[in-house]
């Protein structure tokens, strides 16, 4: 059983925190007794901590296939590049229908919030990268959409 020891780099953190979220397989789980929850372990680059404010669990390593799991979810697909938005963004329906069609949700939010066309831009870009983070690590997910979560 090969393993990974920390300390780990941002990429690997983030990668273990996205295994930690996918729901397909098992997330590592605090050693300590939670009165019956097993709280779900949280990836820092110093080791594993729990996130129950005063538990002091800590543990130093993660299997590697979580670690190639998590990375895999991350990857970033390459832009196609065809169309204006994705120029401007690096991503758009052609190439990344599932990200492209939550951030058409923003679009509609500053919308609706009146974000001004000069501030929205930058405020659009700021919640692409959020989302995007999140729509990789399948935590967000439309009900029909749940087949496909992982593929
Ligand atoms: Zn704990
Ligand atoms: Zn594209």
């Amino acid at each position: 059983m090969s393993t990974t020891t920390a300390p780990w780099t941002d990429e690997q953190v983030a990668a273990l925190n996205v295994f930690q979220n996918q729901g397909r397989f098992h997330p590592f789980t605090c050693g300590r007794d939670h009165s019956g929850s097993s709280p779900v372990l949280t990836a820092t680059p110093e080791g594993w901590r729990c996130p129950v404010d005063d538990c002091d669990y800590t543990q130093d390593w993660a299997l590697k296939s979580m670690l190639d799991v998590g990375l895999e979810m991350t990857r970033v697909s390459p832009s196609c590049g065809t169309t204006q938005h994705c120029a401007n963004h690096g991503f758009c329906t052609r190439c990344d229908p599932q990200l492209s069609s939550a951030a058409l949700h923003l679009v509609r939010a500053l919308h609706d919030a009146g974000v001004p066309d000069e501030n929205s831009g930058e405020v659009y870009r700021e919640m692409v990268v959020v989302l995007r983070q999140a729509v990789r690590g399948g935590r967000i997910t439309s009900p029909e959409d749940n087949s496909k979560v992982g593929e």
